[in-house]
């Protein structure tokens, strides 16, 4: 059987590999199982490829393997929980940078390109470097290195068409003459990582989750066009899976915060930041207090959001949570799809305290009994429990869905401070007439409610 046979094969085999990890990830219980699936199936995939091609011998694959490994396996043992988006942009870019080069190269040694091949490679290159450069700026805006308000200015969206049109020329341009040190070709390089900029700073940095998933969808466009140049399967097979299921998730977060995808990248959304100012009084309350309305409640909502990923409290919300079951109460964690900092955020944290996946409850099934809820039990969560996004059309975040925590009989906030959230959009909640703030640390206060217990 001749070697190029046995390479297709293998891409079959990695394809089912693939589909059936994605399919996993769909749930928590699967998931860990499905990333497994998956990497197996780019290991066989990159081992098919590099044979195949006469590139390395398999001793060096080896050793590549394990050099990966090691970098990879110490990478997300340092990587706190809380700056896993972070990775996740930076991971984004660098597969469209891979995708970039591997369009580029294309060409060098090619005596004559044909022109499919050359719109694929620039393709490969426009959204390669699209992604690499948004995906840059979307990751200075979520590790806050660059500030995380939406950047407009006058004339910008005529800049960004001038833009987008002097890209198409320099393409068209550079298909006409597609040799690797053509100038046309380095403009359209130097467009595209402008482009990528342009299209990332004028989004604050609340619609990030959306941003990340698009650009994710984009290195995902970008792999298949490089898949296209160098006539690769697998590589076409991966970029469009991992373009669309992008694609895919983009759709699901958007319909989360009920707004359209063009809103998201055009709107400038964050650029302004209140709505209505809030009137009201806060009631602090303190830890024994918290004790003792909790050990009368009989259903208790936990509703986490990024304060407990900063306070790594999850560990001590389940100790909480199972002490309350003990003592005869219903016990529920209500996820809101873009609570935290990336999608999937909370189910990670509460998946590792062994939470329960029947616990777990998703904002449309929590929202319609939550009036039977006695206690909501807010940590670390501000803007995705903000009835302001229900309430006050001013609101920079009215329309998008939320966890409806102040029509519980009883609410308590565990946070530091009055600070906003992500959005920076001030909260009435910590207002309202059924809430009680629980300052500090969510990690120590909930330690001391367990301790009251104890
Ligand atoms: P928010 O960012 O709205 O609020 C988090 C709150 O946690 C803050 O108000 C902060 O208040 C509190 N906090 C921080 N540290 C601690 C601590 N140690 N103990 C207790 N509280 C703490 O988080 P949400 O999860 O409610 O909302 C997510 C936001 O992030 C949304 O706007 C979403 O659009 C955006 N986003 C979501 C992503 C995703 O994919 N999930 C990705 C990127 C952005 P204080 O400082 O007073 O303690």
């Amino acid at each position: 059987m001749d070697i190029s046979l046995l390479a297709n094969l293998a891409y079959i085999v990695s394809a089912a590999l693939f589909i059936f990890g994605l399919k996993m990830l769909g749930s928590p219980a699967t998931a860990r199982r499905g990333n497994m699936l998956s990497a197996l199936g780019m290991l066989i995939a990159v081992a098919a490829a590099l044979t195949d091609q006469g590139i390395v011998d398999f001793q060096w694959i080896i050793v590549g393997v394990v050099v990966g490994a090691i970098i990879g396996a110490t990478a997300s043992r340092l990587v706190a929980m809380t700056a896993m988006p972070e990775m996740v942009a930076l991971f984004n870019g660098s597969g469209g940078a891979a995708s970039l080069l591997v369009g580029w190269a294309t060409l060098y040694g090619s005596a004559e390109v044909q022109t499919f091949t050359a719109v694929t490679v620039l393709l490969a290159i426009l959204i390669g470097g699209v992604t690499f450069s948004g995906s840059l700026i979307a990751y200075g805006k979520l590790s806050e290195t660059l500030n995380s308000a939406a950047l407009v200015f006058p004339g910008q969206r005529i800049f960004n068409s001038l833009l987008l049109l002097a890209l198409l020329g320099c393409g068209i341009m550079a298909c006409l003459d597609p040799s690797p040190d053509s100038p046309w070709l380095y403009g359209v390089l130097g467009l595209s990582l402008l482009l990528g900029i342009m299209a990332v700073i004028p989004i604050g940095g609340a619609d990030m989750p959306v941003v990340i998933s698009l650009l994710n969808s984009y290195s995902g466009l970008a792999a298949c066009a490089a898949g296209f140049a160098i006539n690769n399967n697998i590589l076409i097979v991966a970029g469009s899976l991992v373009g669309a299921s992008g694609i895919i998730l983009t759709n699901i977060m958007c319909k989360a915060m009920n707004r359209s995808l063009t809103n998201v990248l055009f709107s400038g959304f964050g650029a302004i930041k209140q709505g209505k100012a809030i009137e009201g009084e806060v009631k602090p309350i303190s830890v024994e207090d918290a004790y003792y309305i909790l050990e009368a409640a009989s259903n208790v909502c936990f509703v986490p959001g990024y304060g407990m990923a900063v306070a790594q409290a999850q560990h001590v919300v389940k100790e909480l949570g199972e002490i309350l079951e003990g003592n005869g109460a219903e016990v529920s964690y209500a996820i809101h799809p873009v609570a935290g900092r990336m999608p999937g955020h909370m189910n990670v944290l509460l998946a590792e305290a062994d939470v329960p996946y029947e616990q777990l409850v998703e904002m449309d099934d929590i929202n319609p009994r939550i009036e039977n809820v006695d206690v909501a039990i807010v940590i670390g969560a501000n803007d995705v429990v903000n009835p302001s996004a229900r309430e006050d059309e001013d609101s920079p975040i009215y329309g998008m869905p939320i966890i409806n925590v102040d029509q519980a009989r009883t609410v308590f906030v565990l946070k530091r401070s009055m600070a906003s959230g992500f959005s920076g959009v001030d909260n009435p909640l910590f207002f309202g007439e059924n809430t009680r703030m629980l300052f500090g640390d969510a990690k120590e206060s909930i330690s001391g409610v367990v301790s009251e217990f104890g």
